[in-house]
C-alpha cells in the first residue's frame, strides 16, 4: 500500500528492482479503489481485467530482463471523455450513458504502446463543463483532503483518484482550467501542454480551439514522463503541432538560476484569499533564493478573459454538441411523434442544465445579426490578450499566479450560481485563449489544511523551461510528498 502513495518514477524503480510485481501494484490499486471509491466517486467505470492483463505482460518482460518503458505497469485513469475501444465513454452525460467507443484515442494507443495499465474512466463535469465536478449526471466527486469540499472541475475524478492514491497517474482535458483547477484543489500537479502538442483525436470535443489533453501526477517528474509518453504530431488531428517534443525528462534538473519570473499583478490583487496570497509570495521568494530574477508583470486585458471565453467556448460547444441528436449514437428518446420531436426530446432529456445553458448561449452568440457583436468581437479581444502575453514573454521566461483565488470550496456552495462558478477560472482561462502551456503545482496549505496551487505559464511550445522551473521550485519546497489522510 505504501508504494501506491509513491511517485510513478519511484514505482518504476521498485518494478525494475523486482521489489514488487506490476500485477501486485495494479491489484493494490484495485483494492484501494474498492475501498475508497464509494466515498470519493472518482470513477464512472473500471477496466480492471485489461489492466491486470497489461500488468502481466509487464511482469513477463521484467522476468526476461527486457527493458520496460518508464510508465509500464503504473496504474492510470482516463477522464471519461476519452475514447478507449470497447469501453464506455460517457462524458458523465445521460446522452452518452451507454456509448461504447468503437476506436482508441491517439493518447490511448500511445499508453498501450507503453504498457500502461488503464484502470478505468474518471468522473467529470458533464461534457467537461464546470469547475466543481458537481455537473456530472451520475455522481459528485469528493475532495480527498476534505470530503465536504469539491475536488475542482471539470477533471475532478482524474484529480481525486491521483490525490487519494487510488491510482498513480491520470489524464484530464483542459479547456479553461479543467486540469489545473482540480490539481490545485486536490494538492497534486496538473499540466496543460501547448495547444496542439497532444493529439485530440478520440477526445470528445467541448471547444475545439481551446481543448487540450494533459497529465496529472504527484510530482513534476511524473507529469513530464506522462506528457512525453502522449505528446507528438498526429496526422489524425489537423491542429496537431508538427514539431519535436524534445527530451525534457533528461534535462529537468537545471535549477532556477538566472530564470526570469514574472508575477502577474492582476491575479494577486483584491479578492485573493490571504492564505493563498501568502503561499504564492513564499513561492516567489523561494525562486528568488534559488537565483531567479523576479519582475511584476501587468496583463491589463486579463479581466476580459472570462467574458471572451464564455463566448468562444459556448459557441464552439453549441456546434460540437449538435451531433448528439438521437440519430447516430447515444441516447434516443422514446414515444416521439416525428423526427423533430425526437431531436427535441432526446436533447431535452439527455443533456443536463449546465450543458443546455452553454448550448443556448453559444447558439445565441453565433446567430445571424449577433455574430459580429459577440463571436467576432471575442476573437478580436482574444488576439489582443495574446499580444499582451507575447509582450510579457519578451521580458520574462515564465509567468506565475495563484491557480485559483481560493482553495477548494464547500460542496453545493456555488452550484446554483453559475456566474460565481465561472469566476473560479479567472487565472487559468487566458492560457487556453492564447494556447500557452501552463501547470499547477502544490505550494502550501491554508489554515484548514486545504492545498494551495501555484500556476506557472510558459511561452508557447516552451514546455522545457516551464517544467524545469516547476521542478526547481518543487524540490526546494518539498510539499509534493504530502498526501491526504484518507
Ligand atoms: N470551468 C471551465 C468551464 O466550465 C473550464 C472547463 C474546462 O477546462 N473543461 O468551462
Amino acid at each position: 500500500m505504501e508504494l501506491l502513495k509513491k511517485t510513478a518514477i519511484e514505482q518504476h524503480k521498485a518494478l525494475v528492482n523486482k521489489e514488487i510485481s506490476a500485477q501486485e501494484l495494479v491489484q493494490a490499486s484495485i483494492d484501494r479503489i474498492e475501498k475508497l471509491d464509494k466515498t470519493l466517486g472518482s470513477f464512472n467505470s473500471l477496466t480492471v481485467e485489461s489492466a491486470l492483463k497489461t500488468a502481466k505482460e509487464v511482469d513477463e518482460k521484467i522476468a526476461k530482463n527486457e527493458e520496460i518503458p518508464l510508465l509500464a505497469g503504473i496504474p492510470l485513469a482516463l477522464k471519461d471523455n476519452m475514447c478507449a475501444v470497447g469501453t464506455k465513454t460517457t462524458c458523465s452525460s445521460k446522452i452518452l450513458e451507454n456509448f461504447v467507443s468503437p476506436y482508441d484515442a491517439t493518447i490511448v494507443e500511445k499508453l498501450k504502446q507503453n504498457f500502461v495499465p488503464i484502470m478505468g474512466k474518471a468522473n467529470l463535469d458533464e461534457f467537461a463543463m464546470g469547475s466543481s465536478n458537481e455537473n456530472s449526471a451520475f455522481n459528485i466527486v469528493r475532495n480527498p483532503y476534505n470530503l465536504n469540499k469539491v475536488p475542482g472541475g471539470s477533471s475532478g475524478g482524474s484529480a481525486a483518484c491521483v490525490s487519494s492514491s487510488e491510482v498513480t497517474l491520470s489524464l484530464g482535458s483542459d479547456t479553461g482550467g479543467s486540469i489545473r483547477l482540480p490539481a490545485s484543489f486536490c494538492g497534486i500537479t496538473g499540466f496543460k501542454p501547448t495547444y496542439g502538442r497532444v493529439s485530440r483525436y478520440g477526445l470528445i470535443a467541448f471547444a475545439s480551439s481551446l481543448d487540450q489533453i494533459g497529465p496529472f501526477g504527484r510530482s513534476v517528474e511524473d507529469v513530464t514522463a506522462l506528457y512525453e509518453a502522449i505528446a507528438g504530431y498526429d496526422p489524425k488531428d489537423s491542429t496537431s503541432l508538427n514539431e519535436e517534443v524534445g527530451n525534457i525528462s533528461a534535462n529537468l534538473k537545471t535549477g532556477a538560476k538566472g530564470l526570469k519570473v514574472g508575477v502577474i499583478k492582476e491575479l494577486l490583487a483584491d479578492g485573493v484569499n490571504e492564505d493563498v496570497k501568502l503561499a504564492i509570495e513564499n513561492a516567489v521568494k523561494t525562486y528568488e533564493a534559488l537565483g531567479a530574477e523576479i519582475k511584476e508583470i501587468s496583463l491589463p486585458l486579463l479581466e476580459h478573459s472570462i467574458g471572451v471565453y464564455y463566448i468562444v467556448a459556448t459557441a464552439e460547444a453549441s456546434s460540437n454538441l449538435a451531433r448528439f441528436d438521437g440519430v447516430k449514437y447515444g441516447f434516443r428518446a422514446q414515444d416521439c411523434e416525428n423526427l423533430l420531436d425526437m431531436y427535441c426530446k432526446t436533447r431535452a432529456q439527455g443533456f443536463g442544465p449546465e450543458v443546455k445553458r452553454r448550448i443556448m448561449l453559444g447558439t445565441y452568440a453565433l446567430s445571424s445579426g449577433y455574430y459580429d457583436a459577440y463571436y467576432k468581437k471575442a476573437q478580436q479581444i482574444r488576439r489582443l490578450i495574446a499580444q499582451d502575453f507575447a509582450r510579457a514573454f519578451k521580458e520574462v521566461d515564465i509567468l506565475v499566479s495563484p491557480t485559483c483565488p481560493t482553495t477548494a470550496f464547500d460542496l453545493n456552495s456555488k452550484a446554483n450560481n453559475p456566474l460565481e462558478m465561472y469566476l473560479t477560472d479567472i487565472a487559468t482561462i487566458s492560457s487556453n485563449l492564447v494556447g500557452a502551456p501552463a501547470l499547477s503545482m502544490p505550494v502550501g496549505f491554508d489554515k484548514d489544511e486545504m492545498p494551495i496551487g501555484l500556476q506557472i505559464i510558459g511561452r508557447n511550445k516552451d514546455e522545457m523551461t516551464l517544467l524545469q522551473s516547476a521542478y526547481a521550485l518543487e524540490q526546494e519546497l518539498g510539499i509534493y510528498t504530502k498526501r491526504p489522510n484518507i
